[in-house]
């Protein structure tokens, strides 16, 4: 067997153990360059993916190897092209791994949202732990700071509802910003946002302005992809801003809650745009991650809660760190107001009623059927113009709910609803966030409302 062959055969057979992000990203462009009495020199564009492959995968590399050639002792890792600068950078960011002793924040000073490139002071890339589940989109992150614009773009980042995609992201925009003295121009757009952008420049005609809007961008972060796909005027404008831009080298950052590839609507030439960059997904976080996440929090707020309490939250709240941190400030809220340490029946009766089940394949129809059911109303009730508050409230309700449990896009909510606008299911959702945490007969409804879908 050739050389080329041989690593041909090893990496359609690594390729099987690994995800596909993971293969595409670090193993697609190496080479089996030669081998020397049984050291095999297998070559990289760049340092960081040699030594990324290097410490995680080696193992299986060389027992794939060794089973096709025997002769095959080690690997060496080399990198062809020599001018990768700043490893050691690099290399530091990566092997940053979850600390006991875990730093203390900034203070909340200034914490708003920067009006030129909309991103917000509270995400940053110290305050963003690192766990086996996110250890990959973290660095992809770190290597994009060293090098933007070029080798990893665009950077595309998936993963559920919760796991740190927008954290991540924002964070990488700031940081960049922060690399490059203020000197690139950053900016961070929702696609709900970037829709509705665009829907208003062709209303009034005004697409030249929007477009102005983003000429001059030097990193694109764009949140939320997938409620992108399907709307042919948004993604055909999209499509040519990102040409645009990627064609000046310019980097483009993009979040959506899958791969490429399960966003049924995306266009295909924007599909295999995105395949061509670097592709990271982060996972539902570990027990280790969540725990660190919560020491984190408290520190941050100078409060603590007991080892034993701590252990039952991070136990319970597997699936989405929003929900642990709103569970944590739950906690801490009715802590509080009692004035007395919780037991663990208390805490794990909050988290019961705190956290969404597991939701079993629920459908639009269901959550509406939910909230009718619940307050006696009926259909037309619902989708009418009516705006009555024994009508409105349920309404606002179930646009809330259509997104919390769902994740339904605005427009899609708008459209089930009555066909209203996108920006009301916005207001009603974003009405419905704020009065829950103030208002417990509000927050009790929509609870109860939960339970019904849940026993479906
Ligand atoms: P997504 O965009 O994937 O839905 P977010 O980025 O909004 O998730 O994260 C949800 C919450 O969890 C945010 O408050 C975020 O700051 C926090 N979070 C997520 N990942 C981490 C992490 N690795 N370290 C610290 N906080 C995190
Ligand atoms: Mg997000």
């Amino acid at each position: 067997m050739n050389l080329e062959h041989l690593w041909q055969s090893t990496l359609s057979e690594v390729e099987l153990q690994i995800s596909r992000p993971n293969f595409l990203t670090w193993l697609k462009n190496s080479q089996l360059t030669h081998k020397e009495d049984g050291v095999v020199f297998v070559s990289f564009p760049n340092n960081f993916a040699k030594e990324w492959v290097e410490n995680k995968y080696n193992k299986i590399i060389l027992s794939v190897l060794r089973n096709l050639d025997s002769s095959t002792k080690k690997i060496e890792y080399i990198v062809e092209n020599k001018n990768s600068s700043n490893n050691q950078n690099i290399k530091n960011k990566q092997k940053k791994v979850i600390e006991p002793d875990i730093k203390f924040q900034q203070s909340f000073a200034e914490l708003r949202v920067d009006p030129e490139t909309n991103l917000n002071p509270r995400y940053t890339l110290d305050s963003f732990i690192v766990g086996s589940s996110n250890e990959l989109a973290h660095a992809a992150a770190s290597a994009v700071i060293k090098d933007v614009g070029k080798k990893y773009n665009p950077l595309f980042v998936y993963g559920g509802v919760g796991l740190g995609k927008t954290h991540l992201i924002q964070a990488l925009g700031s940081e960049i910003k922060k690399e490059y003295d203020d000197k690139v121009k950053v900016k961070y757009v929702s696609s709900e946002k970037f829709t509705s952008e665009v829907i208003w420049g062709i209303r009034n005609k005004r697409m030249e302005d929007i477009k102005e809007r983003y000429r001059f961008v030097d990193v694109l972060i764009i949140d939320d992809i997938q409620f992108i796909g399907g709307k042919e005027k948004t993604e055909e404008e999209f499509f040519h801003t990102f040409n645009a831009l990627y064609e000046n080298n310019k980097q483009i950052i993009i979040s959506s809650d899958r791969p490429p590839r399960f966003i049924p609507t995306l266009e295909e030439r924007l599909r295999s745009r995105f395949e061509g960059g670097m592709i990271v997904d982060i996972g539902y976080p570990d027990y280790e991650l969540r725990t660190a996440i919560l020491k984190t929090k408290l520190q941050d707020k100078n409060l603590n809660l007991s080892d034993n309490i701590i252990d039952i939250i991070a136990s319970k709240v597997q699936k989405n760190l929003r929900e642990l941190e709103g569970v944590l400030n739950k906690i801490l809220f009715i802590q509080n107001t009692k004035n007395t340490e919780l037991s663990a029946k208390e805490v794990e009766d909050i988290i019961n009623k705190t956290i969404q089940q597991p939701t079993k394949n629920v459908s639009d129809s269901q959550v509406i059927r939910a909230v009718i059911d619940y307050f006696h109303i009926n259909t037309n009730d619902i989708t009418g113009r009516c705006r009555k508050n024994s009508v409105a409230e349920p309404r606002q309700i179930a646009m809330y709910l259509l997104r919390d449990i769902l994740g339904m896009s605005y427009p899609s909510i708008g459209e089930k609803l009555g066909k209203r606008d996108h920006t009301t299911a916005i207001y009603a959702y974003n009405k419905i966030s704020e009065e829950i945490s103030k208002n417990q007969n509000l927050n009790q409804k929509v609870l109860a409302i939960k339970e019904i879908i849940n026993k479906e």
